[in-house]
């Protein structure tokens, strides 16, 4: 397959600019997320590599070689979309072998290639039926089988499994990334689901309003985003933001808040340097804790409590924020109850209180 490189990609759609001028290189056989709520410019992208949408300004490569002129059909590029249409009233090794058809490949050629695909995709022994008969996933497979017949330079797959209900999608998901993992794919896949981008990809794109937020593996992006809007959009529950006062101390940095102080780790005291007195900081919900030993322990005044299988969430007020938090499920606060709140500062996330009207279109 191919390696991938844009170089400041603008799209416009007449007035509307829906891609602001972005940089992005994947290697070849890489599997990236491009992950962004919707309207961010996701498919606009992924459609200009694509090679269905002209670029505006910029340039896209593969491998090296300027494609921005090459049409689509030339650009050797697999797309699979929500919408995988099949052809109802031909076999589904028909429906594989369509695209080969189309290009006049011989028929052993034809025969060797759906073949192969199908053992790939797990479809061998549907190759004779219909599609009326498959199951939504295997549907989806047969469709992939398609788009992959050809051997393609790159792989792009957009919210490919969106429609599918919950089981069928988690299978989709697994034998995506098993498909990857086995035959080395350049893979792109758009998704607005966090979850999924940062369980698939090797890395993640993460875009807002036409720009790259953060461009990193998934452990960075959760551990380490790189703005306000990184940190909301990716982790659920939703990481807890609050408002906090930035001080230098002997030594070090602090943040104040609710009248507290919490000195900051080491890590983040270029952040605090830099962004001055107002702070926005930002903390997981798996990184607070009820009635933990802590640098910090604040009361907090239950609010709510939501018992999920495998974990309880707790809302709890410390003063006028409210936090969730994640606890074990044996920790059942009663609504109203006065509880020992911990903040694990090894985790505690900073950023310029400037970003905070980043963070409030992330629930929209
Ligand atoms: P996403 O895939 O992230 O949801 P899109 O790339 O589809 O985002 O859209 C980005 C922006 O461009 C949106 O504001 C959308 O309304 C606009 N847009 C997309 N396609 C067109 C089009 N064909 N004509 C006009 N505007 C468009
Ligand atoms: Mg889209």
């Amino acid at each position: 397959m191919a390696s991938i490189k844009a170089e400041r990609l603008v799209k416009r759609y007449g007035a509307v600019q829906a891609v602001h001028g972005i940089d992005f290189e994947i290697a070849d056989g890489e599997f990236v997320a491009i992950l962004g709520p919707s309207g961010c410019g996701k498919s606009s992208t992924m459609r200009m590599i694509a090679g269905l949408e002209k670029i505006s300004e910029g340039s896209i490569y593969f491998d090296g070689k300027r494609v921005n002129d090459v049409r689509a059909r030339d650009r050797n590029v697999a797309m699979s979309f929500e919408s995988y249409a099949l052809y109802p009233t031909i076999s589904i090794y028909e429906n594989i072998a369509f695209p080969l058809r189309s290009a006049n490949v011989d028929n052993r050629e034809i025969d060797r290639q759906v073949r192969d695909i199908a053992e790939k995709m797990e479809l061998t022994s549907l190759l004779d039926l219909k599609p009326k008969g498959l199951s939504s996933g295997q549907a989806q497979r047969v469709g992939l089988a398609r788009a992959l017949v050809r051997n393609p330079a790159v792989f792009l797959l957009d919210e490919p499994i969106s429609h599918l209900d919950t089981r069928q999608r988690y299978r989709m998901r697994r034998f995506i990334k098993s498909l990857h993992q086995k035959f080395n794919y350049t893979m792109i896949y758009v998704t607005h689901d966090q979850e999924e981008a940062l369980a698939l990809a090797d890395r993640v794109m993460v875009m807002s309003d036409g720009e790259i937020q953060q461009m990193a593996v998934p452990d960075e992006v959760y551990a380490r985003p790189k703005n306000a809007f990184v940190a909301g959009f990716v982790g659920e529950p939703p990481i807890n933001f609050f408002d906090c006062g930035v001080v230098a101390e002997p030594g070090g940095w602090a943040i104040e808040f609710q009248g507290r102080r919490l000195v900051l780790p080491e890590r983040l005291h270029a952040t605090a340097q830099q962004i001055g007195a107002g702070g926005l900081a930002a903390i997981r919900p798996h990184f607070l804790s009820i009635g933990e030993e802590s640098p910090l322990r604040l009361d907090g005044k239950v609010f709510i409590t939501e018992e999920l299988q495998d974990q309880n969430l707790v809302m709890v007020d410390v003063g006028d924020i409210r936090f969730t938090l994640v606890a074990h499920p044996s920790v059942m606060p009663k609504r109203g109850e006065i509880v020992p709140v911990s903040i694990d500062p090894a985790h505690l996330l900073l950023f310029p209180r400037s970003q905070a009207d980043k963070v409030g279109s992330i629930a929209a």
